[in-house]
């Protein structure tokens, strides 16, 4: 199924030119478009304008179209840290965006020995990277080049974490509460000078102050459905039609995140990390970009707002991408780009013309719906009292885990096992439930080219998974990602239009102007971006997956 030696796929300067010295690009840059789903690039991509920053990385490039995650938990933070690390979330560590603590949903990286890192060091706990169990990118470049410059930016702690690693120069993100950009007491016990003008609070106003208007009218609307279709939603005041008004939202540090602002602001971050930056070592510039995950989830793919987000997107890197010419030259820099996870359409999407045949991207045609914890915790609870007695079984629902309480966790090992094969059942009938599998570490899975649902699901589980259960959605059905009630989109599934993403990548060695199909492995991410960075073949790439 994998196309066979990746490690010189993309990027391999040495085989090319066996007499030649390659010269080492001086920046390198790490990007991640959220949720940019392999379909949607398919798509969209060719009908960018030759001016746009994504015609220019397939004119100088190489565009693989079809890049495979591994893993059944296609969620932001198990796929980044998947690209920074070359690994699954069972050997990453990094297996689920949130776990509960107290009965209440909270990031997996948050991490209460840390503290949040504003204009001065707050009493709120930060982010880290301690649940990291394996080894970034940037971690291997700090220990071959200790005075490199490592910088990570997002508008999400988990966008930003992995692209910067242990020992990052700075990484930051967007703090909602806060309402700029933070790092944590994890990083560092301040934001550095350079950026410091580009985070604050003033300065995120000001880059959501315009209204969000289209910008490309008779683009949008000749390939979008209508304005404000069924199933759109309003999150916090923005509106569901155009134009958005960030500033008249009810919660703008919130609403912000779901408007191309939110990628402006961390590209204007980014540029200053190059100007910044220390010209006698190697920079790795580590940026994952939001708007578009927030935008779909909210709007979905197919609305007027995605499409236009993607036209501001592509414009907006052109524009970085300029400045990279400006401050280091075009030879002097290299990108490799992808999706931390694909996504699907809205569950009310009318088109779609895929169901015309055998859809290589596995989208739904039918049956797609939205599923609630709620929903789930209220089927569960009667159906464990049946088998065990009366009693709080059930903790909650953490996208895709059903979590059990302590009681339940700490019943005899009979009636845990009747427990479970009544949750399970009970949940195979609720609408848009697939399979349900049972929570436990093998002491191996199979090899990344099975990729059965099983083996999916085998490589998403960690010592750190958050649930007892583990529920996989029928094609088109998704957990409701609760940022509209009932409204947008979700991805997290196993399936080809979730779990396939497009992998562009520019620089020394890479080949100009080529279309590979794929797919591909997920490790390509890591090997190009290792190879651009000069650092030493990681055998472990390579190896047979436990
Ligand atoms: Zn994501």
């Amino acid at each position: 199924m994998f196309l066979p030696l990746l490690a010189c796929l993309l990027a391999c300067p040495r085989a090319r030119e066996p007499t030649a010295r390659v010269e080492q690009p001086k920046v390198v840059v790490a990007l991640v478009v959220d949720q940019l789903a392999a379909w949607i690039a398919a798509e969209r991509l060719p009908l960018l304008p030759a001016t746009g920053g994504f015609a220019r990385l397939r004119r100088e490039g190489t565009w693989v179209r079809e890049m495979r995650y591994a893993h059944a938990v296609t969620d932001t933070a198990p796929g980044h840290a998947a690209l920074f690390t070359g690994k699954p979330p069972r050997e990453s560590g990094i297996v689920a965006n949130e776990r509960l603590a107290l009965g209440r949903p909270i990031p997996f990286l948050r991490d209460e020995a840390t503290k949040l890192v504003g204009d001065v060091v707050t009493e709120t706990p930060g982010s880290s990277a301690a649940a990291l169990r394996a080894p970034t990118v940037a971690d291997r470049l700090r220990a071959a080049h200790p005075k490199a410059t490592i910088v990570s930016l997002s508008i999400k702690d988990r966008g930003a974490i992995f692209g910067g690693g242990k020992a990052p120069t700075a990484t930051l993100w967007f703090d909602a509460g806060l309402d700029r950009f933070v790092t944590s007491t994890a990083f560092a016990s301040s934001v550095p000078p350079w950026a410091a003008p580009y985070a604050s609070h003033d300065a995120v106003v000001a880059a959501r102050k315009s209204r969000w208007e289209i910008l490309d009218e008779a683009f949008v609307k000749a390939h979008a459905t209508g304005d404000d279709a069924i199933g759109e939603g309003d999150w916090e005041g923005l509106g569901a039609t155009f134009p958005h008004d960030v500033s008249a939202a009810k919660k703008p540090a919130v609403a912000f995140r779901a408007t191309p602002f939110a990628d402006e602001a961390v590209l204007a971050l980014a540029a200053a990390a190059v100007r910044a930056r220390d010209a006698a070592e190697p920079m790795l510039l580590s940026v994952s970009l939001s708007a578009n995950d927030y935008v779909n989830h909210v709007f979905g793919p197919d609305s007027w707002e995605a499409w236009d987000d993607l036209v501001r997107l592509d414009g907006a890197l052109a524009r970085f991408f300029a400045v990279l010419d400006h401050e280091v030259g075009a030879g002097g820099w290299a990108l490799v780009a992808a999706g931390d996870h694909g996504g699907p359409p809205l569950p009310e999407q009318k088109t779609r013309p895929w169901c015309a045949g055998a859809d290589r991207w596995q989208r739904p045609c039918g049956g797609g719906r939205r599923i609630t914890g709620e929903e789930v915790v209220a089927a569960l609870e009667p159906a464990a009292a049946e088998v065990v007695g009366p009693g709080h079984w059930i903790d909650g629902v953490i996208d895709p885990y059903v979590i059990l309480s302590k009681s339940a966790r700490d019943l005899d090992p009979t009636r845990r096992e009747k427990l479970n094969v009544a949750l399970s059942a009970r949940l195979a009938q609720i609408d848009g439930i697939a399979s349900i599998h049972l929570v436990s570490k093998p002491a191996a899975c199979p090899a990344e080219a099975d990729e059965s649902v099983e083996a999916l699901v085998c490589r998403s589980i960690g010592d750190d998974s958050p649930g007892d259960l583990y529920v996989v959605t029928r094609p088109g059905a998704f957990f409701d990602v609760g940022y509209v009630v009932a409204k947008g989109q979700s991805h997290g599934t196993p399936w080809l239009y979730d779990r396939t993403v497009p992998l562009l990548a520019r620089g020394p060695g890479v080949r100009r102007a080529i279309v590979v199909e794929g797919p591909v492995s997920f490790t390509a991410y890591a090997r190009t971006l290792s190879t651009l960075l000069g650092l030493p073949a990681d055998p472990g790439f390579d190896a047979a997956r436990p």
